[in-house]
């Protein structure tokens, strides 16, 4: 099947200019330029697809509070979703009419030795689904399963690609190795190399939604112990035993959605979630207009 409506899903911890942690928090030292880098990888990405026949291409800021990416420096047929929806699928709403989902700028899971490893949040130390380590790839795809969704390609931390290749049947991966990371004139061949790869993977032959047999039981370890673990628990009527807390659910859909509820929602925020997402968008666009001015003063070489 050759895929012409495309959501790409995009973080930055996995992006070509991301060095370390300070590169991924708000208004953080190394931040802007991850941003630069986010925004050139997705708009090769982005030329990619249409190069190779996509006549719809969606983009969804999907780090922190959701503007991270320069909406000018991407490609003016495509279009940058920025800030978090509510709805059926978390952060994103609804996916309309997209058949295909490119991922990109992705990250290892919580609990996997790797740089930036965690899955959602750093409150969640360790995340386990089935045995196994859960990234947030897969809750990705279990989410856009619904609509259909196949997915196509994921590019980003090594692990996280070989975490995600290995569970999605028909996943083209291309990894962000660590000597690329940070230097423009590397990142410059990566990127359109990831681009072809991921244009390449339009025509998947293999791939459908991203929806596996359950039943499920993710155990989720919070970084703060023991207390942390309670509390949530209690909140939400689910089995704590020490710093890890227990959700079963028959589809990984679901386990997505308790997950967020956990670390994101308390009983309070649930009720007030569109002004509480509203507020966190006129964050997000003041963070925007901080990462220009920055980048402004940033000497040309290293843009
Ligand atoms: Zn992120």
């Amino acid at each position: 099947m050759q895929h012409t409506n495309i959501l790409i899903i995009s973080d930055i911890e996995g992006s070509s200019l991301c060095r370390d942690y300070e590169s991924t928090t708000f208004l953080g030292r190394g931040w802007p330029r991850a941003c630069l880098g986010m925004s050139k990888d997705v708009n090769a990405v982005v030329r990619a697809l249409y190069n190779a026949g996509a006549r719809e291409v969606t983009v969804q800021d999907f780090h922190r509070t959701g503007f991270n990416i320069f909406p000018e420096i991407i490609d003016k047929r495509a279009r940058v979703v920025q800030g978090y929806r509510q709805g059926p699928v978390p952060g994103i709403g609804r996916a309309h009419g997209a058949t295909g989902l490119v991922m990109t700028g992705m990250h290892a899971p919580s609990g996997a030795d790797a740089i930036l490893a965690h899955t959602l949040t750093s409150r969640i130390a360790r995340l386990e689904v089935n045995g196994r380590l859960m990234t947030e790839a897969e809750l990705f795809c279990a989410s856009l399963a619904p609509f259909g969704l196949v997915p196509l390609f994921i590019s980003g931390c090594p692990t996280a690609c070989d975490y995600a290749a290995n569970a999605i049947d028909g996943l083209t991966s291309f990894p962000l190795h660590q000597e690329i990371r940070g230097s423009e004139a590397r990142a410059m061949t990566w990127r359109e190399q990831m681009a072809a790869a991921a244009a390449a993977a339009l025509k998947s032959p293999a791939g459908r939604p991203f929806n596996p047999k359950g039943p499920f039981e993710a155990k989720v370890t919070l970084r703060k112990g023991s207390g942390e673990a309670q509390k949530l628990a209690a909140r939400w009527n689910l089995e704590a035993h020490g710093p890890q807390v227990t959700i079963q659910a028959r589809d990984l859909n679901r386990i997505y959605l308790e997950l967020v509820r956990l670390v994101y929602l308390n009983r309070f925020t649930q009720h007030v979630l569109p002004p509480g997402l509203f507020l966190y968008r006129i964050m997000g666009r003041l963070g925007l207009a901080w990462i220009r001015r920055q980048l402004k003063n940033l000497p040309p070489s290293l843009r």
